[in-house]
């Protein structure tokens, strides 16, 4: 068998799959750019600047039982998170970051010829693990604003619709939907799952909801908000049934000791964390604000922890390398519906300021 042989042999859906376009690590760019990695700025994954709670690194300091697997049932950690949801630890169940728990869902619906309505644009791996999950992705244009069309999802639901994704608020916009629109999807009966990665900076829930609707499941993240990105923990509320389900076909040791340690020391430090995050939306308003004066960006208003901009005047490709060779690295988006778009994530202060200094001086030079 040669290797053509055995790649034919992949699915034919999964051969054409465009991957999840992973950001530029400040390793990767290590040599290539004349900035040192440690005074790199990165913008560009919505990652918290200020890092976890200091209570996280301590704890992981002093733990000793790294030989001993994690409870499969996640007993203790859903009962701490039933403390922070505000629901029963019946309906939680946590994973290695929140797309896992995404693939389970999938996983747990989706048959031959199941379809998932995705509302474009939106963040790309509900794309690429429906896909791959085998499903037929049903994608719903949001409209000039980057509100989601709910009279267009409500067309496109058929009976095979299996789930309904909608992230709020949005990435790559910042776009919040308003809990009537959610309402009304709900109201058809299909599966609906919010993706509330950015619920912190936000501030609304759906999971008020979860009583009144057994179509509604809730995705999570500490990723953003307590800033355990580099953890992986992430959790969603379900109906009860639903969790049992998950709980069964989720891999049993999903979510890791350190991770484990990790959520359970910043549940302590929740009024710390929520500093951050309240600083975060202060210099988000700021940062919106500063990038207003700048002419050949149009930003989007955001209720998360970036901004999304549309490069006016030059190309938004050569603006995210000319911002790399200055050491400062954001998202670049070329696809339909985000033509010529940057996205910055909101950093500190500082970080905003040599970023507005940059895009001044760039600016002046691409566009003449
Ligand atoms: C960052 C992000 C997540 C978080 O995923 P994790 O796997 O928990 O790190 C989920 N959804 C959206 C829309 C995001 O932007």
């Amino acid at each position: 068998m040669s290797s053509d042989d055995i790649v034919k042999l992949i699915r034919p859906e999964l051969q054409s799959l465009g991957g999840y376009s992973a950001h530029t690590s400040p390793e990767t760019l290590a040599g290539k750019i004349d900035v040192l990695a440690d005074k790199i700025i990165k913008l560009d994954a919505n990652e918290n600047p200020y890092g976890c709670s200091p209570k996280v690194s301590r704890a992981l300091a002093e733990y000793r039982k790294w030989n001993i697997y994690p409870d499969a049932a996640q007993a203790s950690l859903r009962r701490q998170l039933q403390d922070y949801v505000g629901v029963d630890a019946s309906r939680i169940v946590a994973a290695c970051g929140s797309g896992e728990l995404l693939d389970d869902i999938l996983c747990l619906f989706i048959g031959p010829g199941d379809e998932v309505i995705n509302c474009i644009p939106t963040f790309d791996m509900y794309r690429t693990r429906t896909i791959i999950s085998g499903a037929t992705l049903v994608n719903v244009p949001r409209d000039e604003n980057y509100a989601v069309d709910i009279s267009a999802v409500k067309a496109a639901i058929t009976p095979k619709t299996k789930l309904i994704i909608l992230a709020n608020p949005n990435s790559p916009t910042g776009t919040a939907t308003p809990e009537s629109d959610i309402l009304e999807l709900l109201e058809t009966g299909a599966p609906v799952l919010v993706d509330e990665a950015y619920y912190e900076f936000y501030g609304k829930t759906a999971v008020t909801l979860v009583d009144r609707y057994p179509n509604l499941m809730v995705l999570r993240t500490f990723s953003k908000w307590a800033g355990l990105a580099g953890l992986r923990a992430g959790y969603g509320i379900f109906p009860p049934e639903i969790a049992s389900y998950l709980i069964k076909i989720k891999l049993p040791y999903n979510v890791n000791v350190a991770a484990l340690v990790a959520v359970r020391e910043s549940l302590k430090d929740v009024d710390y964390l929520m500093g951050n995050v309240k600083a975060i939306i202060n210099e988000r308003e700021r940062m919106f604000r500063e990038i207003e004066k700048i002419d050949w960006l149009k930003s989007f208003p955001s209720q998360a922890n970036f901004i999304l901009c549309s490069v006016q005047k030059g190309d938004a490709g050569g603006l995210k390398q000319g911002l790399q060779q200055k050491g400062i690295l954001v998202r670049y988006f070329d696809q339909p519906r985000l033509q010529n778009c940057i996205r910055f994530s909101v950093g500190k202060p500082e970080d905003t300021d040599t970023l507005i200094e940059a895009l001044q001086e760039l600016g002046g030079k691409t566009n003449g």
